[in-house]
C-alpha cells in the first residue's frame, strides 16, 4: 500500500493491469474492439442464443462473459474473489439473471439473494450484498404501489408476499451484519423502493449502516431527497451514489405519457449534482456511510481528496468506492493501492440469463464515430508500456 501521501493517479496502467497476464490483456482488447461493429452489437444478443443453441457456450463462456462476470454460481465465483482480494479488491455478488415473473421465481430469487449475504458473511473479501427489488417484485405491481393508488384484494395479496420476501433479505443482513445495496430502478417504481429502504433502514440501521438504497443523481429530486432523508430520519444512513441507467427510457417515457422529465437537463448538471452529494455525505459521515459507485475519474477523485481533507483514514469503511467488473481497472486498483476500501460488482448467473446484462455492458462500451472508447483506450496503452519493457 502507499503512503498516505502519495499522490492518487488513475492513469497508472502498471497497477491497473498488474492482475491480467498479456493474454489476458490481448484478449480483452479484441473483445471490446469487437464493440465497435454496430452489426456485432445490433444482432449480438441474437447471436449469442443462436451460438447457446448450437453448444457454443464455452466460446461465450469464455469471451464476453469471463471479461464482465464472475460464473454462473457463487462457488464458479471463488475464482475471481480471490483474484480481486490479491489487490485489496473486495467483491459484490450480484445475482443478474433479469425477466423473473411469477412468485416461483421470486422466491427463489430471494434464496439465492439471501445465500449471496451468507457468502458475505463467510468471506472477509466479500464486504456488501447486494439486490434489485424487480428481481423479487412484479414492475407493474411496483409501479402500482409507487403511484400511490389503493391496490385491490389481489394486489394487496402479491404486495403481502412481496414484502415478506424483501424483508427477510433485509433482515437476514442484519442478522448477519452484512451491508446491503438496495440498487435504484426506474423512477415511476422507484417511489414503492424508496418506501420499502426507508423502512428497512428504520429497523436495521439503528447501530450503523447496514441497508443502503440507491440515489440516481440523473435525477433532478435526487439531491434534494438526500438532505431531506437526513433532516428527517434519526438512525444511521446508507446510500449508494451513482449517475443512473435509464436516461433515454426515462426522457421518452416522459415524452411519450406528457409528464415532467425526471432527468437533469445536461451531463454537466448530473455531473454538479453527484459531485454535491459526495460532498454531503461526507460533511456527514457520522451518519451517512456512502458508496461512490461509479466509473466518472473526477468524482472518484473528488470523493478521494474530501477524504483527505476531512482527516478520514483511507481504509475507513465508511465510504467505499465501486465499479463494475471488467470495467475501469484503472480507478478500482489505483483506489486499493492507495489503502482506499474498493469493491466490484461481481455479477453472476446461468450464461443464457446474463445475456441482456452483457449486452448493456457491450453497447455501453462502444467507441464513438472512430473514437476509442475509454476501456479499450487504457487496455492498448498497457499493451504499449508492456512491449517498450520488453525491447
Ligand atoms: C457499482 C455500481 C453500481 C451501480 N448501481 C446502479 C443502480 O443501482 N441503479 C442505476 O440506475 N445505475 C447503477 N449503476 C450504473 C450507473 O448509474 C451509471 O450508468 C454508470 O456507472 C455510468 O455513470 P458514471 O458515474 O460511471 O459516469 P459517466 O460515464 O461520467 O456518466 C455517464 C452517466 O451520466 C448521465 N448522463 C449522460 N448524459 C447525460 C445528459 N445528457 N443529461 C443528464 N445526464 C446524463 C447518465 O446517467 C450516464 O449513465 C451502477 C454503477 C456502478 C459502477
Amino acid at each position: 500500500m502507499e503512503p498516505r501521501q502519495a499522490q492518487l493517479s488513475f492513469s497508472n496502467t502498471e497497477i491497473a493491469f498488474k492482475h491480467k497476464s498479456d493474454a489476458e490483456l490481448r484478449k480483452a482488447s479484441i473483445l471490446f474492439k469487437s464493440f465497435d461493429y454496430p452489426v456485432l452489437l445490433r444482432w449480438g444478443p441474437a447471436l449469442a442464443k443462436i451460438a447457446l443453441s448450437l453448444g457454443l457456450k464455452g466460446f461465450i463462456k469464455s469471451t464476453i462473459f469471463s471479461q464482465f462476470c464472475g460464473g454462473e454460481d457463487i462457488t464458479d465465483c471463488e475464482k475471481a474473489i480471490q483474484q480481486l482480494s490479491k489487490d485489496r479488491v473486495g467483491t459484490i455478488l450480484d445475482y443478474s439473471v433479469e425477466g423473473a415473473d411469477d412468485e416461483q421465481s421470486f422466491n427463489e430469487t430471494t434464496h439465492e439473494i439471501i445465500e449471496t449475504i451468507k457468502k458475505a458473511k463467510s468471506n472477509a473479501n466479500t464486504p456488501f450484498s447486494v439486490f434489485k427489488v424487480t428481481g423479487i417484485v412484479e414492475s407493474d405491481l411496483l409501479e402500482k404501489v409507487a403511484s400511490g393508488k389503493p391496490l385491490d384484494a389481489s394486489d394487496r395479496g402479491k404486495w403481502e408476499h412481496a414484502r415478506k420476501r424483501f424483508f427477510d433479505i433485509c433482515n437476514t443482513a442484519k442478522e448477519l451484519q452484512v451491508r446491503l445495496f438496495i440498487d435504484a430502478e426506474e423512477s415511476w417504481l422507484q417511489d414503492a423502493i424508496d418506501g420499502l429502504a426507508v423502512e428497512a433502514m428504520q429497523t436495521c440501521n439503528q447501530e450503523k449502516a447496514i441497508i443502503y438504497n440507491t440515489l440516481q443523481m440523473y435525477r433532478h429530486d435526487r439531491l434534494e431527497y438526500l438532505k431531506q432523508q437526513y433532516s428527517q430520519q434519526k438512525c444511521y444512513l446508507g446510500f449508494k451514489i451513482v449517475r443512473g441507467a435509464y436516461m433515454e427510457k426515462e426522457r421518452l417515457r416522459a415524452q411519450e405519457l406528457g409528464y415532467q422529465d425526471p432527468i437533469q437537463k445536461t451531463k454537466e448538471d448530473t455531473d454538479h449534482d453527484y459531485d454535491e452529494a459526495i460532498h454531503f455525505c461526507l460533511n456527514h459521515i457520522d451518519r451517512i456511510s456512502v458508496c461512490v459507485g461509479t466509473h466518472n475519474e473526477k468524482s472518484s477523485h473528488l470523493a478521494a481528496t474530501l477524504m483527505q481533507q476531512k482527516d478520514l483514514d483511507n481504509e475507513d469503511s465508511r465510504v467505499y468506492f465501486s465499479q463494475l467488473l471488467g470495467m475501469s481497472d484503472h480507478i478500482s486498483y489505483n483506489l486499493a493501492h492507495h489503502g482506499y476500501c474498493v469493491a466490484k460488482y461481481v455479477p453472476y448467473g446461468p450464461v443464457k440469463a446474463v445475456i441482456p446484462y452483457l449486452t448493456r455492458r457491450a453497447q455501453e462500451n462502444s467507441g464513438m464515430a472512430g473514437q476509442m472508447g475509454r476501456e479499450l483506450g487504457l487496455i492498448t496503452q498497457e499493451i504499449k508500456r508492456r512491449k517498450n519493457l520488453s525491447k
